[in-house]
């Protein structure tokens, strides 16, 4: 149900494991081992974090962007800005790399090569990202999160 979620936070340039299948205790583990903020739609696993006094979120999963902007703010962050944008690969969280157009010709479709100059590649995975629609998207995603997160900021 998160998957989008940490694919979105992965957009932003955050460090996100997402672990679909595992039971409490082994996300629990992994949490506190890797000191990172646990982010559940469970109440149950959310009761065992605070317990356990280690760092997570408990998300609605009702709205994304709601989420997104929950998590962000739980985590005392006021604005993603440009900052760490497109720094990691969404699919695997493996870090991006900078390529030029024939490096990455073999991967993408020739249309592409011949209207973008910048690519990027996952070191992980291998998946090739260029500049395109997607990012528009993603950069109008930002500005919704961050006019929320200025609000909550604003109000709290
Ligand atoms: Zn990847």
């Amino acid at each position: 149900m998160l998957g989008s979620v940490a694919r979105k936070l992965r957009i932003f340039g955050f460090d996100t494991l997402y672990i679909a299948h595992a039971d409490d205790s082994e996300i629990l583990k992994i949490g506190v081992d890797q000191r990172r903020v646990i982010l559940t739609a469970d109440k149950e696993l959310f009761k065992r974090i605070v317990k356990a006094d280690a760092a997570g979120v408990l998300v609605s999963g009702v709205s994304e962007l709601e989420d997104l902007v929950h998590i962000l703010s739980k985590n005392g962050i006021t604005s993603l800005g440009e900052q760490g944008i497109g720094s990691r690969c969404s699919m695997c969280n493996g870090l991006l790399e900078d390529r030029r157009p024939d490096q990455v010709r073999e991967n993408i479709p020739l249309k592409v090569t011949v209207n973008h100059a910048k690519f990027f590649q996952c070191a992980d995975c291998g998946k090739v990202y260029w500049e395109g629609s997607h990012l528009r998207r993603i950069r109008a995603l930002i500005k919704s999160v961050d006019s929320r997160l200025a609000r909550a900021a604003a109000t709290t």
